[in-house]
């Protein structure tokens, strides 16, 4: 166990380089107002500050705080958007997620049903009641309660996949790393009248998105 003090050393050093490499302060912002050691393993908690991802168990990741700024400000969140996030996971960028949007709605969706269960709780203690944390296993994202203004993917898509487009409200923006299992770049979509526009964000690394319309289970 890391004495306190570090752990809030590492904290102000941490949001001090998310301000000058993001420079997006409503994100920044809203980043703050979660504690991050809520959502790792007791056993890291003394890490929970460094810019690092971090076990989450079941063989699945928190991502790097970095790339939450990154993908976080990419989706331009104004504060009344509807919001899908594919991958839980531990239920942090749901929560960041959800002080971006007070007026709207976060549908948040996992295929591990313990993490599910896990972030549900840690997102009720913590006052996230715009979020919604569903399971799945059979469909990717949640065709049913689309279109949103911003989809989140936070596993790795071998391919863009057209059902995730599909669920994309006209105007509305998707974040999400496309690549190999191994690497990745993450990928920006915008989908207006006249159909998508890509841009492409830089390397990143990330677990594997699993199931239809994406990579196998092993
Ligand atoms: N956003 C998370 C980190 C996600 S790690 C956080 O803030 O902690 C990626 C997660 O995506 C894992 O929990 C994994 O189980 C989940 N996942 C992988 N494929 C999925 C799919 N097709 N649908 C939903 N979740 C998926």
């Amino acid at each position: 166990m890391a004495p306190k003090g570090s752990i809030e050393r590492d904290r102000r050093d941490l949001f001090r380089s998310l301000r000058r490499k993001i420079g997006d302060e409503r994100v920044i912002a809203g980043m703050e107002r979660v504690p991050r050691e809520a959502f790792v393993p007791s056993e890291s908690r003394y890490l929970a500050y460094k810019d690092i991802a971090l076990s989450i168990g079941q063989e699945q990741t928190i991502s790097q705080p970095y790339i939450v700024a990154l993908m976080t400000s990419c989706l331009g969140l104004q504060g009344s958007e509807r919001v899908l996030e594919v991958g839980t996971g531990s239920g942090y960028q749901a929560a960041v997620l959800s002080h971006l949007v007070p007026r709207g709605h976060v549908l948040t969706v996992e295929r591990i049903p313990a993490l599910a269960e896990r972030a549900r709780v840690e997102l009720l203690r913590l006052g996230c009641d715009n979020v919604e944390v569903r399971v799945d296993r059979h469909v990717l994202g949640c065709p049913d309660r689309g279109p949103f203004d911003a989809i989140i993917v936070t596993a790795a898509a071998p391919a863009l996949p057209y059902t995730l487009m599909d669920q994309m409200a006209t105007g509305g923006r998707m974040v999400i790393p496309v690549g190999t299992r191994l690497q990745q770049e993450l990928v920006r979509v915008l989908r207006t009248d006249e159909g998508p526009s890509v841009s492409l964000l830089g390397p990143c690394r990330f677990v594997p998105l699993i199931g239809p319309d994406a990579w196998p289970e092993e």
